[in-house]
């Protein structure tokens, strides 16, 4: 068991770990050798990746802009030549041509062995010492860290009352959360119905690959379909908004502004268009939770009740709820000095571009040195 030392110790390899990581070695290169990232996968953006694979997302619904590079404009310059992958509206790149561009921005920062192969399973902050933590790690090893950024990604996954209702046995695959989903791997669903309960555009996407494998699908929402171009309104990626979300000091006010702005989920116009044509054809068609009750198991489906065969619950909550940081993992040891550790979705917009915000905080970092 070995402890180590580091400045910034950043807990995940998403998207948001690297966009930060790029923007502060732009400020300052120094710091290289000063910043830690720790994922159990050892390498950048695996679960991203996973979810575009298993959900087969063909293109991305961020813009161009929005990449983990600090120059803008690089990602359309990589794609040169490609440009049939950038899909309207604002160029929204291919997931293969994101990808590759990805694989060039860790080989230009000289970033492929950055990252630590461990999982943070516990996070405190040292007694008499309040400006260090302890990491410790699944290895047995520990960190002393002087900064910590969660980077641990967005969604936990929500899973009903009434799952937990079901009185007979199932086998687990016919009733499962969408992060347990890959597409690629499902059989035929021909003769099926497939139960998708959530609004977001994932509960689109599986629905749309349900479709495609031969069943007929039932969307279930507690509320009507939301049409939106992005989940939050696009004057998050200006001026507009970001002026008072920057000049708010508070994390905890920052992460009531992002929920608030976010306001759930909500599908694409595009796949809106693709889940109509479904509809008309008799593919697929909408619901409420308001029958909810049928599916406790408990009784008989009543007339209205969707006879199904299998059930996707395609429903995220956020770890860090409305009430501030009470359903923080629970590896993180409470009370924390919370104006030394951050968590980069606090830091972020409720948009889902990381650009515009990462400058900002990658030179609080670069000035806390
Ligand atoms: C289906 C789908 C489609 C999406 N499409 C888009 C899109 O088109 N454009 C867009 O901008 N966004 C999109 N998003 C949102 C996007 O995935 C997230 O905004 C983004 O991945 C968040 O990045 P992140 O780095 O915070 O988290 P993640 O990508 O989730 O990465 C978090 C990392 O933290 C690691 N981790 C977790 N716990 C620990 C621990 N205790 N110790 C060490 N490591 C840990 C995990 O292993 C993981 O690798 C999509 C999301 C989904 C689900």
């Amino acid at each position: 068991m070995t402890q180590r030392q580091t400045d910034i110790a950043i807990i995940g390899a998403g998207p948001q770990a690297l966009t930060l990581v790029t923007h502060i070695l732009q400020k300052k290169d120094k710091l290289r050798s000063r910043i830690q990232v720790f994922d159990p996968s050892g390498t950048w953006m695996t679960r991203w990746h996973q979810q575009f694979a298993a959900q087969e997302i063909p293109q991305l619904r961020s813009p161009a802009v929005h990449h983990p590079d600090p120059n803008p404009h690089a990602l359309r310059t990589f794609a040169e030549g490609r440009y049939h992958e950038l899909h309207p509206p604002y160029d929204r790149p291919g997931t293969q041509l994101f990808q590759e561009f990805c694989a060039t921005v860790i080989h230009r920062w000289q970033l492929q062995d950055y990252v630590t192969p461990a999982k943070v399973i516990r996070l405190q902050p040292l007694r008499g010492k309040p400006s260090r933590f302890r990491l410790s790690l699944d290895t047995g090893d520990t960190v002393l860290a002087r900064r910590v950024v969660l980077a641990t990604g967005g969604g936990q996954p929500h899973i009903p009352e009434w799952v937990h209702q079901v009185e007979s046995t199932y086998p687990a695959e016919r009733l499962c959360h969408a992060g347990q989903v890959r597409l690629p791997a499902l059989p035929s669903l021909r003769g099926e119905t497939v139960l998708i309960v959530g609004s977001g555009l994932t509960s689109g996407h599986l629905a749309a690959g349900a479709v495609q494998r031969g069943a007929q699908v039932v969307m279930m929402a507690r509320r009507t379909f939301q049409e939106k171009l992005f989940d939050a309104d696009p004057g998050w990626l200006g001026p507009k908004y970001l002026k008072g979300f920057h000049a708010e000091p508070d994390m905890q006010t920052r992460w009531q502004m992002v929920q608030q702005a976010r306001n759930g989920g909500s599908l694409s116009p595009e796949m809106m268009t693709h889940l109509r044509r479904l509809e008309r054809q008799g593919r697929s068609r909408y619901t409420s939770t308001a029958r909810w009750p049928m599916l406790s198991g408990k009784g008989r489906p009543g007339k209205s009740a969707a006879i199904t065969t299998r059930c996707i619950i395609a429903w995220l909550t956020n770890p860090f709820t409305a009430s501030g940081w009470l359903q923080a993992p629970p590896w993180i040891f409470r009370p924390i000095p919370y104006w030394r550790m951050c968590c980069s979705n606090t830091l972020s917009t409720p948009s889902t571009g990381y650009r515009y915000w990462m400058s900002t905080c990658a030179g609080r970092a670069v000035n806390c040195f």
